[in-house]
């Protein structure tokens, strides 16, 4: 079983902020900043295609009601961020899919680097063929 999946059984402890019959959110063991949750669906699925778009939708909800508590409480929260890794060059090292939500404050040191040398410069004919690839694949997932 997955370290997350043993979280959802109650086999390891974690500190849970909320919990219903499809997620569970707990606090992150080594947080961004002092708030920061994982929300997790209860059942093991390693990827955002192995959800039903409902389960996805639904980790999505929490998360919003994650961001307005944490707006709401007594935590240090200017701002919130939101973050999926899908897949491990993705960044993922948890091989159960989860949602970050975790409060943002000005001086709190995170950053999302991206090298300059990171971003492409295309053209609208590159930009338009690249949309055209990904219509298609839309066509058949939808
Ligand atoms: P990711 O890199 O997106 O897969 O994120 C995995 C996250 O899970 C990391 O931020 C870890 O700190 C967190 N994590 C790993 N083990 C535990 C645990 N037992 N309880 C809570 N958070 C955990
Ligand atoms: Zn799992």
């Amino acid at each position: 079983m997955c370290i997350f999946c043993r979280i959802v059984s109650g086999e390891l402890p974690a500190s849970v902020v909320y919990e219903d019959d499809q997620v569970i959110a707990f606090l992150d063991i080594q947080p961004i900043n002092p708030g920061h949750v994982l929300v997790v669906p209860k059942y093991h699925a390693q990827s955002m295609e192995d959800l039903p778009e409902e389960d996805a939708a639904h980790m999505m909800r929490v998360g919003q009601i994650i961001d307005k508590a944490l707006r709401k409480s007594d935590l240090r929260c200017e701002g919130v961020n939101m973050f999926i890794a899908d897949g491990r060059v993705a960044g993922q090292d948890v091989d159960h899919i989860h949602l970050h939500v975790f409060p943002r404050f000005k001086g709190d040191g995170f950053e999302l680097k991206v090298p300059s040398d990171a971003r492409k410069t295309p053209g609208r004919e590159q930009l338009d063929e690249t949309a055209g690839k990904l219509k298609r694949a839309l066509q058949v997932v939808t």
